[in-house]
């Protein structure tokens, strides 16, 4: 990737992280606001990791998705996200719910806002902050990410992602290209590994690998990778098989409550 490009990526997130720091702000490093006891689903990424990894807040963690139409997810995809939570939370059940069609944004390029938005409109399971079930959201869009076009997912609360499925479609397409469900399936983990607090942004980091200016990882081949959420991994580096986290991350998360 090019200093330009890695600037951009730069950029972006301290743009993302400052446009959800509004929201965010919670005292508890949970999610559950102290003052009402409520969990907050409007939190910055990486906010509720540790209730993710461990299994004293939340024994169950349910994952709900919405899809805009043409753009269901694979069943490999998810599985491979299924066995990926369960190597890395503990949890006794991880469970994701079918995926169910929503009606088109219209298209083209999505913002921040416009995501946010959807995930109003559409998502129907919210943490009850007294009950067993954590609940995350995944909205998958039939357009672009309108801030970078060769962005393929975003983590943009503490329990919600989303992902661009033109642009996953065009990572798919082409010579050579990666079959889609391996575009999704490291693309989905990448963004959980976002919601699970990597890189140092939820998790703190046991060893020095944090990226400058982003919540990514430097070790290469890593699933934390800067460019493993855009396109540029896929038409360059991608070897065929989705990326694992390398040691370092998965000391954070264990280190964090996670195995
Ligand atoms: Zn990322
Ligand atoms: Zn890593």
């Amino acid at each position: 990737m090019g200093i330009i490009k890695r600037y951009h990526l730069v950029v972006l997130c301290i743009a993302l992280i400052l446009s959800l720091a509004a929201y965010g702000c919670l005292d508890s490093p949970s999610g559950i606001d102290e003052n009402t006891n409520q969990f907050v689903s409007t939190a910055t990424p990486g906010t509720s990791a540790e209730v993710f990894l461990n299994d004293s807040s939340f024994a169950r963690l349910e994952l709900e998705i919405d899809y805009m139409p043409e753009h269901e997810p694979s069943q490999q995809a998810l599985d491979s996200l299924k066995s990926f939570l369960q190597a890395r939370v503990y949890k006794s059940e991880v469970v994701i719910n079918t995926p169910t069609e929503v009606e088109s944004g219209g298209g083209g390029t999505y913002s921040a806002d416009e995501i946010r938005s959807f995930e109003e409109e559409y998502r129907d399971n919210y943490t009850d902050s007294r009950g067993n079930t954590l609940h995350a959201y995944f909205l998958i869009t039939d357009g672009k990410f309108q801030e970078q076009d060769n962005v393929l997912g975003i983590a943009y609360f503490n329990t919600s992602m989303a992902f661009f499925g033109e642009t996953v479609e065009e990572a798919a397409s082409g010579i050579g290209a990666p079959p889609k469900e391996k575009i999704e399936g490291t693309v989905f983990q990448h963004e959980f590994g976002h919601i699970l607090g990597l890189v140092g942004n939820g998790s703190p980091t046991q060893s020095d690998h944090k990226t400058a200016g982003s919540a990514h990882c430097t070790a290469d081949g890593c699933l934390m990778e800067p460019s493993v959420e855009t396109t540029d991994f896929f038409a360059n580096l991608f070897d065929g098989s989705i990326p694992d986290l390398d040691a370092q991350c998965i000391a954070d998360l264990q280190a964090n409550g996670g195995k």
